[in-house]
């Protein structure tokens, strides 16, 4: 067996702990005589699972009690919908628009009500954050919506914006449990699993329990709304069994690694070794304002389109796959989420180093 360091944006690198443990459980889930994928997910081992792995994020995120945990499926897109669908009862939301994700969230809520943009970073193909402090935030908003991690650019919200009062809304997808964070600053936050915790197919919605009403827009389907799934507990239907039991793990392996506190340490420490050598580097820079980087997502170009493919093709031999950048931005840009090694953040260094001496 060979594993190469997957610096892929997502689906990503799971930990190598977790993947094992669940190949030792694949025939039999703790004597059940079955896999969790074959059992029933009304069962008294699945209510087991899933109520272990609420439980587990509770603590990791200390999460007040009067937050939802939701595990959903649709992925991070369907929340694009479900969002104003529920929570747009004056009609009317306000958009921090900082990339591809934020932005097709702002179309779609557009066909449900009154979107409005009061902020982009468009103008420099996102490679910033706008200052949040003092927005046109609208009087009758009802939510402000932002994307927190932008996956794609590589930047993040280091500063919530100042929403004068409304009700955040934020897409924590590829920054979920990379550092702490103060649940309480939200309304909702939610992520598409495939980034930093689980299998694709799972989305997890953390939600303020008076955001949780059956005053929805007409022709809500009972399928997209929120209430649905929290008067059911996450089992309204059948859900994502299998993923939502990865994700347990990975919660579990969190706790072991120190909780959220550890992993921040542990995921600064890994982007400064790769930020502090492009910053340096005479071949290689960072696509990003320095105020603004992502600890988790990571484009860097070397201005030469033909030099960029060179680079990802011979990373790729040397088993650092997964580095072209979005189709968008070019270049390449490294993944380096919770479940990256140090090591493969120094063994990427040290190779673009060689790279580097042998091309200039
Ligand atoms: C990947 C991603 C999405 C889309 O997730 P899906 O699960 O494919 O719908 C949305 N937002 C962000 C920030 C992402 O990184």
């Amino acid at each position: 067996m060979s594993r190469v360091y997957n610096f892929s944006a997502g689906p990503a690198v799971l930990p190598e702990e977790v993947l094992q443990e669940a190949a030792a459980e694949m025939l039999d889930y703790k004597g059940s005589g079955m896999s969790v994928m074959e059992m029933s997910h009304r069962s008294k081992t699945y209510q087991n699972i899933l109520n272990e792995a609420e439980a587990d994020l509770r603590e990791l995120m200390n999460i007040p009690d009067n937050y939802k945990v939701l595990f959903l499926q649709g992925g991070a897109s369907q929340q694009f919908a479900m969002i104003p669908m529920n929570l747009m009862k004056n009609g009317v939301a306000d958009y921090i628009i900082t990339g591809q994700w934020a932005k097709k969230a702002y179309a779609e809520a557009k066909l449900y009500g009154k979107a409005n943009a009061i902020a982009s970073s468009a103008d420099k193909t996102f490679s910033y954050i706008p200052d949040c402090s003092c927005l046109p935030i609208s009087e009758d908003a009802d939510y402000v919506y932002i994307c927190e991690n932008n996956t794609i650019y590589g930047t993040k919200f280091h500063t919530l914006p100042n929403t004068k009062g409304k009700t955040l809304v934020a897409d924590v997808s590829s920054c979920f449990l990379s550092e702490p964070v103060d649940v309480t600053k939200y309304g909702v936050i939610y992520g598409g699993v495939q980034k930093n915790i689980g299998p694709a197919g799972v989305v997890i919605v953390i939600i303020r329990e008076d955001l949780i009403t059956e005053d929805v827009l007409p022709g809500t389907p009972t399928m997209l709304r929120y209430k649905t799934h929290a008067d059911a507990g996450s089992l309204y239907n059948t859900p994502p069994a299998y993923g939502i039991y990865i994700c347990g793990k990975v919660f579990k392996w969190l706790k072991a690694q120190g909780g959220l506190e550890a992993m921040k340490a542990y995921n600064e420490k890994k982007a400064k070794i790769l930020y502090d050598f492009l910053d340096q580097s005479k071949l290689f820079k960072g696509t990003v304002e320095k105020k603004d980087r992502s600890l988790m997502n990571v484009p860097f170009v070397t201005g030469d389109a033909d030099m960029d493919a060179k680079f990802v093709k011979e990373a790729e031999k040397a088993g650092f796959v997964n580095l072209k950048g979005h189709r968008t931005v070019g270049g390449m840009r490294a993944s380096i989420y919770n479940a990256m090694p140090i090591e493969g953040v120094e063994k990427l260094v040290a190779f673009m180093q060689k790279f580097e001496e042998e091309n200039s």
